[in-house]
């Protein structure tokens, strides 16, 4: 099984391309069938995770639409203790579109809230959400996940966009933590 060593821990292969190939084609597949250049889709990429998925992602997307990316912010607000969550980046107009926000992963589900309150401001017509992974047993939000790559256990994965402390995002495959027994 090929590894890889990041930082001090050492993962192991979890999902060959070939494979995450064929999730995203699924993915692809089933918004083809949701949308068409009528409903004014933009792909908005919450970065740095999803550059990988969104550009396979739109790269098998069949009917015209926009590719945006944005950032998810915090800082300190200054009348507050609490951090404040600002969403950057943003180059064009998403009053009246169909947003549908594209993820690497959705664990617990509080960026992806923070996400959908900050896009929600731009008076989009709808909110769909795509995400290449999703932790079921951590996700304890409601917002709905329209479209799931792949539902994984509580493993920490890297690779195809996901980092562990900014490394392993320009690896091609998906890897997970090797657990030492
Ligand atoms: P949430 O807010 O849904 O709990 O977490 C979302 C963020 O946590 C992701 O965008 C990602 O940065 C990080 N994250 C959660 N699980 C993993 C994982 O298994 N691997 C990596 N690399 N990041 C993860
Ligand atoms: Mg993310
Ligand atoms: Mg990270």
């Amino acid at each position: 099984m090929k590894r890889v060593t990041l930082h001090d821990k050492e993962f192991q292969v979890f999902i060959p391309h070939d494979e995450i190939q064929t999730i995203v084609k699924q993915v692809a597949d089933e918004i083809n069938g949701d949308f068409s250049a009528l409903d004014e889709v933009v792909f908005l990429s919450v970065l740095n995770g999803s550059f990988m998925f969104t550009s396979d992602l739109v790269k098998n997307i069949d009917f015209s639409c926009e590719v945006s990316f944005v950032k998810l912010s915090s800082y300190q607000g200054t009348t507050t203790t609490g951090t404040v969550s600002e969403l950057i980046g943003l180059s064009s107009s998403l009053k009246g579109k169909c947003v549908v926000v594209v993820e690497d992963i959705v664990d617990t589900g509080i960026t992806l809230e923070k996400l959908y309150a900050l896009i929600s401001a731009h008076e989009p017509s709808r909110i769909c959400v795509a995400t290449f992974f999703f932790k079921p047993e951590s996700y304890g939000k409601h917002i709905k996940i329209d479209y799931i790559g792949k539902s994984i256990p509580n493993d920490f994965v890297v690779g195809y966009g996901l980092d562990y402390d900014e490394l392993g995002r320009n690896l091609k495959d998906v890897y997970k933590l090797v657990v030492e027994k």
